[in-house]
């Protein structure tokens, strides 16, 4: 908004002790440093001819620091320059402040001889009232052959931090395009982010990754509003959200950070009573902001958002280091991320506020930040991810194993025994099962004890284990019992084999405390598929082989279509 206002400058007014800037050859970076720095308390006299008076009085400040920086909710605070143009031609340069938060800029320009111009903006006008369209602020002028004085009043309730630039117009665009260029890449890198871990919670449904999705996402709209796209780009017709979107962001990124923590670290299991504590702080920080909104006091808004968020950082440290000595496997993951992240933030909020240096490093430190805590606890998420993976495939490994002998449990058994004999019947190949059942096994408890028992049962499915070719299937179907299943395998050398393990049962010979080591014998039931039309009656009628087994005298292999084989021994055990 450009207003010609009548004061003439009779006299190019000279911000006392200034030094001036070259219009032609103006300094790269921020010109804070060449300004002469006013801060006006009272409304009488904050105006121009008021600040003229008062900077040729000799009131005006210097300042070492480029970008000069006030505070939240600073007074007006009028910067001077005086600009020369050296050359007999007018020069153009354009002033840039990149800060797309000031509520009122006024920029005039006195040039001797003329009406002062006046152009007036902030972001407590829309979009469109800009002089220069963007996402900060910028004015065109025209420096004619001469002196020149630059008047800029900066008024508001939020951190005043004034990076100002005069540069040509096409070093402020490429300053600009720089920044975009910069920031795409952020905002890109981050929604995939989000996008990802939306998909992964929308698959398994865990927690952490929806409320790692907000905490990205909420930065992700916190960096869009102080950086000025958000006004440019999603509500450059609402100066009234634009007052309070960023406090109300800063104050939500922070709950979401947290609320992620919290989950993240499974404080309701390590540290209950400070877990809520952080969301009794949370939900107050949240009432709190909602009535300052309400009060329209957006001073109070401003300083409640920096407190909250300069809390946050050592918050979220504290909580990384509670469940670190807790023992939580990913508290080291999340430490690393959570420095980077907080202390990006809190760089950044420091800047603005003016306690270091403003420079587009500390300014952007944040974002920077923010990429390595969410590359950081990317890799957590899927750590946690690969641990319960691997978690679920034991669980389920157990739930199929004896664990006495580490062979197939009757269930597991079932499982694969099914699709054997599906293949089997379908392509009519052999199958031949063989039921084991270790003889007088209970007399071998009741003399040498369980424990011994239990060696016995581990050393004979070490037997059936080893002596089995790859495709058997072999299990413990219970108590001293013990069932394979062979395919491809006829009813002749399913005997031979059972005779094979007869053998090597007969042959094993049990450690005990008087020297004489125990010998174990097992009976066998043999029978084939032939004529059978079901696993069940296989194994059924391989039973009945074993008691007639057992009958016959135990240590012994019967099968139907065979003579039953000899024994070499008398049963033992
Ligand atoms: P038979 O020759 O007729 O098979 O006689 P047996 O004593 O072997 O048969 P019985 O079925 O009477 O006894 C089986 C015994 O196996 C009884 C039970 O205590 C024991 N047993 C079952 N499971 C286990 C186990 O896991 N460990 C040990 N040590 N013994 C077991
Ligand atoms: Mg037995
Ligand atoms: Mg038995």
């Amino acid at each position: 908004m450009l207003i010609a206002i009548g004061t003439l400058g009779a006299i190019a007014a000279t911000p006392a002790s200034a030094q001036a800037l070259r219009a032609d050859t103006p300094p790269t970076g921020p010109i804070g440093a060449q300004a002469s720095i006013l801060t006006v308390t009272d409304a009488r006299g904050d105006d121009l001819a008021g600040v003229r008076a008062r900077f040729e009085r000799g009131e005006g400040r210097r300042s070492r620091h480029a970008v000069i920086s006030a505070g939240i909710d600073a007074p007006a605070t009028w910067l001077a320059w005086q600009v020369r143009n050296p050359t007999d031609a007018p020069v153009a340069r354009r002033l840039g402040v990149d800060n797309p938060w000031i509520d009122q800029l006024d920029l005039y320009q006195v040039t001797p001889g003329q009406a002062a111009r006046h152009w007036h903006t902030g972001d407590a006008e829309p979009q469109a009232s800009r002089p220069v369209a963007g996402v900060n602020f910028a004015f065109d002028l025209s420096f004619p052959p001469g002196d020149t004085a630059l008047y800029l009043r900066a008024r508001t309730a939020d951190p005043l931090v004034l990076p100002v630039h005069l540069e040509s117009v096409a070093q402020s665009a490429a300053r600009q395009s720089q920044t975009d260029f910069l920031q795409a890449f952020g905002y890109g890198y981050l929604v995939a982010l989000i996008g990802y871990n939306l998909l992964i919670w929308a698959g398994v449904r865990k927690r952490s990754h929806l409320l790692y999705s907000t905490y990205l996402g909420s930065f992700v709209l916190l960096n869009l509003a102080y950086t000025g796209y958000g006004y440019a780009w999603l509500w450059p017709a609402h100066p009234g959200v634009q007052r309070y979107i960023i406090l109300i962001l800063m104050v939500a990124f922070s709950i979401a950070g947290l609320m992620f923590a919290l989950r993240f670290l499974d404080m309701r299991r390590h540290a209950p009573a400070l877990r809520r504590g952080v969301r009794r702080a949370c939900v107050a920080a949240a009432a709190a902001t909602g009535l300052c909104v309400a009060m329209g006091a957006q001073g109070l808004t401003a300083t409640l958002a920096f407190v909250v968020i300069c809390a946050f950082t050592p918050t979220m440290l504290w909580l990384g280091i509670v469940a670190l000595r807790a023992g939580h496997a990913a508290a080291r993951y999340f430490l690393a991320a959570a420095g980077a992240g907080t202390a990006g933030t809190l760089i950044t909020a420091l800047a603005v506020l003016g306690a270091i240096p403003f420079t587009p490093w500390t300014f952007h430190a944040a974002q920077f930040g923010m990429l390595t805590d969410a590359t950081l606890l990317a890799l957590a998420l899927a750590h946690r991810f690969r641990l319960n993976d691997a978690d679920r495939r034991r669980a389920e490994a157990l739930a199929r194993t004896d664990p006495l002998t580490g062979l197939l449990n009757r269930r597991a058994f079932y499982e694969r025994a099914d699709a054997a004999w599906s293949t089997a019947a379908r392509n009519d190949r052999p199958l031949a099962a063989v039921v084991v059942d270790i003889d007088h096994f209970k007399r071998l408890n009741d003399t040498h004890g369980h424990t011994t028992g239990d060696v016995a049962l581990a050393e004979v499915g070490r037997v059936l284990a080893s002596t089995a070719r790859r495709g058997d299937i072999v299990a413990r179907w219970g108590g001293e019992e013990f069932v394979v299943l062979l395919p491809e395998t006829d009813e002749h050398q399913a005997a031979r084999l059972a005779e094979r393990l007869r053998r090597q049962i007969h042959a094993l010979e049990l450690a005990t405390s008087d020297d004489t080591p125990i010998r174990l014998s097992a009976s066998f039931g043999v029978c084939s598929r032939t004529g059978l039309d079901s696993l069940d009656a296989l194994i059924d009628t391989a039973d009945t082989h074993l008691r007639e087994a057992k009958q016959a005298g135990r240590n012994r292999v019967v099968s139907a279509r065979l003579a039953p084989l000899a024994c070499d021994a008398t049963p033992r055990a």
